[in-house]
């Protein structure tokens, strides 16, 4: 049904003239789409105060039979919070829900609106001598709810956990405006099926996040990081084994960087450096952390180093001496995405296979690309601690970023299917959103796709939360 002046009336009492927005421009930034794949059109972008806000709208969206697309801090790289182009949909922006509800240190919890930008979660915790360890590069905008409704990872998964870890209770805003308040601050709770998962990783298919409990851990008193240079794609994994082995699991990071990526950082963003003198063909970037005063984990760090430097496993290393260097090592993990901006069209996988089997996966699709898209120049970063890379593909140097670009299903095919064969996952830790619809449906166990299209009937039956992402 088209939404008609009466019904934009109604919805603008219940969040106020201020949070109702219509006009082009001023919805524009709820329009963009972080890769810039989809320019969709909304009927109208609502800003609600809180959760009772959020239900009235939900409540008056289904009897007109409107479709809601939530929205956190649109980072998504998928589409997930994107509009179609019928502009038949209404954008629910969390943003305004940007509250702290409540910190208990005792119980290491702390609870949330879901509107809360990431790192401010992060400092409240910090405040009380806490820790949120869910940490990725676009925190400083996106939202928690929308970490949980992707089940978001990032570069502490290895130690804590994904956001679906680290995450106790919800209250949700079902599809048919009433409210689920499953805000429960419990370490056990064997009461039946645990719904709370049900909504971490649907992308805002089953309903709307309104707060979560999340889980809380020891501040680290102490951290060490380091650069280190490897000849050998197959040593990141043996170092992988020994660094966590030998450091009693105190390893918090564990990010792969290709020469090629750091070559690219070094040349587009200001203020990049190759740390090393002599050029090598990888790079892991890891972090060690402890919240013990009475462990010093910088000498069983530099141990670990020296040690594998003696047997050759790694080639060269630097060691962050200060807090600024630190930065400066990160920044070189973390400007890799923009960096390859600068090298025109890059079709991306989010891949994920058993961290044993990272070395074969990179070795075999980089191979099946020069077989299949000569030029196309592999640049695979990220998790390697979780097995999770990156296995984003620039284009030919020289080549027509868009005639590149129109081969990205096909690519996605070649490289996809590798990832079948390792049991790996095509979808890692972005989500599926309305980019990987396709993928799902090739992809995914029959029974598990059965399984997902049944839930989300009996949950949304008339299909109007998110329509047309996850499952179709
Ligand atoms: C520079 C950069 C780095 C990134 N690094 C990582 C990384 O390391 N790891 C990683 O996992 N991701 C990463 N991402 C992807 C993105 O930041 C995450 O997916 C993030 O969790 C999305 O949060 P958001 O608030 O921006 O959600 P949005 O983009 O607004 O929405 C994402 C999805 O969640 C749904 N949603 C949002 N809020 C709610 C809610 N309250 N209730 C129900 N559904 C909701 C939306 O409908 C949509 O389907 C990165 C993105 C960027 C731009």
């Amino acid at each position: 049904m088209p939404l008609d002046q009466t019904l934009r009336d109604r919805l603008a009492d219940i969040v106020g003239a201020a949070a109702c927005i219509s006009d082009a421009a001023a919805m524009a930034p709820y329009l963009h789409e972080e890769r810039g794949l989809y320019h969709g059109k909304a009927a109208l972008v609502l800003r609600p105060g809180s959760t009772a806000e959020v239900a009235k709208i939900v409540q008056l969206c289904a009897a007109a039979r409107i479709p809601i697309v939530p929205q956190g801090g649109n980072t998504g790289l998928c589409g997930g919070a994107a509009v179609h182009e019928d502009a038949s949909e209404v954008i629910l922006n969390l943003g305004r829900m940007n509250k702290v509800r409540a910190i208990d240190p005792l119980n290491f919890t702390i609870t949330v609106d879901a509107g809360c930008i990431l790192s401010d979660v992060q400092d409240a915790a910090d405040e009380r001598g806490c820790l949120f360890p869910l940490s990725l590069a676009a925190e400083g905008s996106c939202q928690i709810g929308g970490n949980l409704a992707t089940n978001a990872g990032g570069i502490n998964v290895l130690r804590y956990g994904n956001a679906r870890d680290l995450v106790l209770g919800l209250e949700v805003v079902l599809p048919d405006g009433r409210i689920w308040n499953g805000l429960r601050a419990l370490g056990k709770d064997n009461t039946g099926y645990a719904l709370r998962h049900l909504f971490v990783g649907a992308e805002g298919t089953l309903g709307i996040i309104t707060a979560a409990v999340l889980k809380l851990f020891p501040r680290p008193t102490e951290t060490a990081t380091a650069l280190c240079a490897l000849d050998k794609l197959e040593d990141a994994g043996k170092l992988l084994n020994r660094a966590r082995a030998l450091s009693g699991d105190a390893v918090t990071a564990f990010e792969l960087i290709p020469r090629i990526g750091l070559e690219m950082c070094v040349k587009h963003i200001a203020g990049a450096s190759d740390p090393f003198g002599a050029p090598h063909p990888w790079y892991v970037l890891t972090e060690f952390s402890t919240s013990r005063p009475d462990v010093p984990v910088r000498a069983s760090f530099e141990a670990l180093l020296e040690r594998s430097f003696e047997e050759g496993l790694i080639a060269d290393a630097v060691v962050a001496e200060s807090g600024e260097q630190e930065k400066s090592l990160w920044k070189l993990r973390e400007s890799l995405p923009e960096a390859q901006k600068y090298e025109g069209g890059s079709i991306k996988h989010d891949v994920s296979v058993p961290v044993s089997r990272v070395a074969d996966f990179i070795t075999q699709g980089t191979a099946a690309i020069a077989q299949h898209f000569p030029g196309a120049r592999p640049v695979p970063f990220g998790h390697l601690g979780d097995g999770n890379i990156h296995f984003n593909i620039s284009q030919p140097v020289g080549a027509d970023k868009a005639a590149y670009l129109a081969k990205w299903e096909e690519m996605n095919r070649v490289v996809h299917d590798i990832v079948a064969r390792m049991d790996g996952s095509f979808s890692a830790e972005h989500g599926i959103g309305m980019l990987k619809v396709n993928e799902m449906k090739h992809y995914k166990d029959p029974v598990e796709l059965d399984l997902m299209r049944k839930l989300k009937r009996a949950i949304d039956p008339a299909n109007l939360m998110n329509p047309g992402k996850v499952v179709d």
